[in-house]
């Protein structure tokens, strides 16, 4: 556990294997390929600064331990004026709610952050501190900080259309620059972020028209679900090995420490305790293939059974 913690995550639950069953094994596209292949990098996708370690860790150390280069991109700048608001908060927000959270900073911050667009000038390098020393945990071989503003949130009718046009072209350019790599998104149609969701229209945009191979997508909001439904029409649960599982244990430490001499003041367990706790919790990865032709592009909020 790193710095004070403990408390919240250091909760378990009870996994019920059986709860996976329902889910098929395609495999993971580690073994069987070409020679060339298998020398190209595995690029994950982290939309904002926390998914790659709430999701996306266990699959990244898969994919190491398989010999595989992995690049890691961070593709917004992760914004969040409401986190500036929350850090401004004394006494710390997460000790005082009806289902108390631990605070890295003792449940004071003593913070006067800039709130609003101004706030973006500490949250963006906060947040990525956190995401470097995430990705340094992991032993990702290279970082592709993308910095595209989030702007599928700006208060415009066409915002999420022209967020996925910029997000489109520039996965489409990774994709150019390293070809036979395969490309791993979130599962952005079973995540309400409007964010996560034009990211993933991006990806399978750009895997019909044939310019990206090998595309999976892991479910890194799985953890918010009963452990029962997690599942439910992956094509692959990855179970974590121990060891990796404590390495993505440390990544998720890197989101709630206190260490504002490094520019790391917990951010990612203020924003998302549940989540962090949660994935903390479950060493599965849920990771599903290229959704089915039934796929709608754009703002849509469906239950999940219908993409099954
Ligand atoms: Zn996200
Ligand atoms: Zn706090």
């Amino acid at each position: 556990m790193v710095d004070n913690a403990g408390a919240g995550l250091s909760r378990r639950r009870v996994l019920t294997l059986g709860a996976l069953a329902g889910a098929t094994v395609l495999g993971t596209g580690l073994s069987g390929g070409k020679a060339s292949a298998a020398s190209a990098p595995a690029i994950f996708y982290s939309p904002h600064q926390d998914d790659e370690a709430l999701g996306l860790a266990g699959s990244i150390l898969e994919h190491k331990a398989a010999g595989r280069p992995v690049y890691l991109v961070l593709v917004t700048r992760g914004e969040n004026d409401s986190l500036a608001s929350l850090m401004n908060t004394d006494p710390c927000p997460l000790t005082t709610r009806d289902d108390r959270h631990p605070c890295a900073a003792h449940g004071h911050h003593g913070l006067n952050w800039p709130t609003g667009e101004a706030s973006d000038s500490v949250i963006v390098p906060a947040r990525t501190a956190e995401f470097m020393a995430s990705a340094a945990t992991l032993g990702v071989d290279k970082v592709i900080n993308l910095k595209v503003p989030d702007s599928v949130w700006a208060n415009e009718p066409d915002a999420f259309a022209k967020f996925t046009s910029t997000v489109k072209s520039k996965i489409a350019s990774i994709a150019a620059q390293y070809p036979g790599a395969s490309h791993k998104f979130t599962a952005g149609w079973l995540e309400v972020t409007k964010t996560h969701k034009a990211i993933t229209d991006a990806a399978v945009q750009l895997a019909r028209a044939g310019k990206l191979t090998d595309v999976r997508f892991n479910f890194v909001y799985a953890y918010d679900h009963p452990l029962s439904s997690r599942a439910d029409g992956a094509a692959y649960v990855l179970n974590i090995p121990a060891d990796h599982m404590g390495t993505k244990r440390d990544a998720i430490y890197c989101y709630n420490r206190w260490s504002p001499s490094k520019n790391l003041y917990a951010l990612g367990y203020h924003s998302v305790p549940e989540k962090m706790e949660s994935a903390h919790n479950d060493p599965h990865e849920y990771v599903f293939a290229l959704p089915n032709s039934s796929y709608k592009y754009g703002e849509i909020d469906r239950p999940r059974t219908d993409w099954s």
